[in-house]
């Protein structure tokens, strides 16, 4: 069977994994630091927090940023759903903004009539790096500055993109970024998230969150005891951390990432130039970006996508579908969305396939998904 993506894990991960089993510390130890310095280094950013997962982080990052009830956030419907669950497990409200049918990326076109329509303006947008392509970002930077939100980079999909020279999580054009190392994402650790942050104020409100709400900066005490055991709580979290197991899976992992990136675009440029004779939409990479290519979409047309869908399947090619719009799900139908709002979205998710890309992906098994897309296309009428 070939999936639609798969982690690579090899004999010096194990062994990295293996230390840490033997060593003093499972968690809270020092992997867990060693791991963010690296996510540091590569996005070039001053500040990082591990996390257990994406959705976490995502979660962490609005509370840093202060949404709450009363406050409003916009995301994309073309995204998993987590994206939006993090805003309203803060209590705020949620509306979409709708995606670009060439980027698959939050529209800056559809944001800027939004805004200017809009009676409650956002105080936070988070848009999604779909596939691992980046979205606009220095625009979306500008439109922050005019209508004064805030901004989360759901870059789930993007850890070692580019825009231009800028690495994806430097929070550049943003306030903070999200990663996730679910095995089916760029790098993994079994499960886990980081954030990367414009500023040291962001950093020590994820950290204490992240820690139940404990702080341990002694400068930050309002008491002035200074014994070891001595804590205080000062805001209201959970147990988010990531331990020392998957962080240096993690460290280990991120070793090998720009092999990773490098296999992944060789695999679609594979794909793009031996699908570009089929009535197949290919993937859109404006110049100045280097997606990390988390996923290879293809859109087909709609009257028969779920039959070509079924029929890689049944070749036990296991495509997935990205994504079903977050507002048509039952929960947001009570909310009172409804299908038609954005169409584009909505559109995307009826023609698209993500087809499989993923590091030890072989020309063999490559040239296999591509046999059966030919044959399907040989023989059915459009
Ligand atoms: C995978 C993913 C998440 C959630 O990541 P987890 O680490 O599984 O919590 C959030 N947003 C997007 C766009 C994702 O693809």
């Amino acid at each position: 069977m070939i999936p639609y993506g798969l982690h690579s894990v090899d004999g010096k991960d194990i062994a990295e994994v293996n230390k840490v089993l033997k060593s003093k510390f499972l968690t809270q130890g020092p992997k867990v630091r060693l791991f963010e310095k690296k996510i540091q280094k590569l996005c070039n950013s001053s500040y990082c927090s591990s996390v257990s997962s994406a959705s976490v982080a995502l979660y962490l990052a609005c509370r840093a940023l202060n949404l709450k009830k009363g406050d409003t956030f916009w995301t994309v419907p073309n995204t998993y759903v987590a994206t939006a669950n993090a805003g309203l497990l803060c209590g705020a409200q949620i509306d979409f903004v709708d995606i670009d049918p060439l980027t698959n990326n939050l529209s800056i076109h559809s944001l800027k009539i939004k805004l200017k329509r809009a009676k409650i303006k956002p105080k936070l947008i988070i848009p999604v790096h779909f596939a691992g392509l980046p979205y606009d970002q220095e625009e979306l930077w500008k439109l922050s500055k005019k209508y004064n939100f805030k901004i989360i980079e759901d870059a789930s999909h993007a850890l070692g993109a580019f825009n231009n020279k800028v690495p994806v999580g430097s929070c550049k054009w943003s306030d903070i970024t999200v990663f996730s190392f679910h095995p089916v994402k760029i790098i993994t650790t079994g499960e886990g998230g980081a954030l990367t942050m414009k500023n040291k104020d962001l950093y020590d409100r994820v950290e204490i969150l992240k820690n139940s709400g404990i702080t341990k900066q002694i400068n930050k005490y309002k008491k002035k005891i200074k014994f070891r055991w001595y804590y205080e709580q000062v805001d209201i979290g959970l147990n988010f951390r990531l331990n020392d197991i998957c962080a240096i899976l993690g460290a280990s992992q991120i070793k090998k990432i720009k092999s990773f990136i490098k296999k992944r675009n060789q695999i679609a440029s594979y794909y793009n130039k031996t699908l570009s004779n089929f009535p197949i939409e290919l993937p859109n990479i404006p110049k100045k970006f280097r997606s990390s290519f988390h996923l290879y979409v293809i859109k087909v047309d709609k009257k028969i996508r779920n039959k070509l869908f079924n029929e890689l399947i049944k070749s036990k090619i296991f495509v997935n579908m990205h994504y079903l719009p977050v507002h048509l799900h039952p929960i947001y139908k009570k909310k009172g969305f409804k299908r038609g709002q954005f169409p584009v979205s909505e559109l995307h998710s009826e023609r698209s396939i993500s087809l499989p890309i993923y590091p030890e992906l072989s020309i063999k098994k490559q040239n296999k998904v591509i046999k059966k897309l030919k044959s399907f296309f040989e023989n059915t009428k459009l």
